[in-house]
């Protein structure tokens, strides 16, 4: 499967803006964001120039791409997804994004960032309605259970987490049973439930040429 080799860092400091990559260190001063602001490879260090409207897109598109670490065609299949679903475009696709189990599984807290639980998620420490699912990409339905195995309750951050509760809040679209390791889809995510600070309407722009 193909993936993303370069820094994670990186990724930020191309878009500018921080995508909480690195789990517990993004909100520390090792943030590499924190330290430079620089856009990087060799044109990053020059004068910013103002952005043209495809260029706007363009980033828009790519801060959420990389925010849920999907590439590119799988992207598009979500947007062309959410065209065909009812209601608005940009809620429909960021809805579908939210319901990947990596992300779930990472609302929920069992993974510090989106990229460790989707590692949780491979390595099949991850059951829905008590059947082991290592897709990172299943979409989540209301109802639906989503536990840690056996195997997994001994990693520290899951120790901490049964005992004294999740760090961050919990969506209110999801519940969280912490002693038990096991979270719900009470419902559909919708927009303001969802703390992504995005224009989603450009990137609908960007498909839409
Ligand atoms: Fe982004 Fe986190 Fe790296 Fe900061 S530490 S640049 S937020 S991945």
């Amino acid at each position: 499967m193909a993936r993303y080799t370069e820094s994670v860092c990186r990724q930020c400091r191309r878009e500018g803006t921080k995508l909480f990559l690195k789990g517990n260190r993004c909100y520390t001063e090792k943030c590499s964001l924190d330290k430079r602001h620089t856009i990087p490879g060799q044109h990053g260090q020059g004068r910013m120039r103002r952005p043209s409207e495809y260029g706007m897109q363009l980033r828009e598109k790519q801060k959420v791409r990389r925010t849920y670490g999907v590439l590119e065609s799988q992207f598009k299949k979500y947007y062309d997804m959410a065209v065909n679903m009812r209601g608005v475009t940009g809620d429909n696709m960021l809805q579908l994004l939210e319901r990947r189990l990596d992300n779930v599984v990472y609302r929920l807290g069992f993974g510090d960032s989106r990229p460790m639980a989707r590692q949780l998620v491979n390595h099949g420490h991850i059951t829905v309605d008590g059947k082991k699912v290592d897709i990172p990409s299943y979409i989540v339905k209301p109802g639906q259970v989503i536990s840690l195995r056996d195997n997994a309750r001994q990693f520290a951050g899951i120790k901490q987490l049964r005992e004294e509760g999740s760090a961050k809040p919990i969506p209110k679209w999801l519940e969280l049973d912490a002693p038990n390791l096991t979270g719900r889809v009470a419902v559909l995510p919708q927009r303001e439930d969802i703390d992504l600070s995005v224009q989603e309407h450009l990137i609908v722009e960007f498909y839409s040429r």
